[in-house]
């Protein structure tokens, strides 16, 4: 079997597999060999990655995920939460819209506020 053909799983839910902590979207760095493999393929843990699909690799680590937003979420609750833990005080929940709700924001618009 060559390596192009070689076909490879990413998870689709967060999971222990053969000692290895995946998160959500990771692509397996080696898949076989454990007793429930066709069990977890069945069950929609694990998703085959399309042949030529584009990955996506996190700049910490270097694991590969399936899609941008995944290797994101990977990112930050690995390298910058440091493991899922929550900010340690609400102060930073507020800073980036000054109290003004998401939906008032218009993509590609310049920020208007809406008179009262
Ligand atoms: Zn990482």
């Amino acid at each position: 079997m060559s390596e192009e053909n070689k076909v490879r799983y990413w998870a689709r839910r967060p999971h222990n597999y053969g000692g290895v902590n995946l998160d959500r979207g990771q692509i397996l760095r080696e898949f076989g060999g454990f007793p429930n493999d066709a069990k977890l393929i069945d069950l929609g843990y694990l998703v085959p990655v399309m042949p030529g699909a584009k990955t996506y690799q996190c700049q910490s680590c270097g694991e590969e995920f399936a899609h941008a937003v995944s290797r994101d979420t990977h990112f930050e609750n690995r390298h910058i939460n440091r493991g899922f833990s929550r900010p340690i005080n609400g102060a930073e929940e507020r800073v980036d819209n000054d109290g003004l709700d998401d939906s008032l924001f218009v993509p590609g618009m310049p920020m208007l506020r809406q008179g009262k």
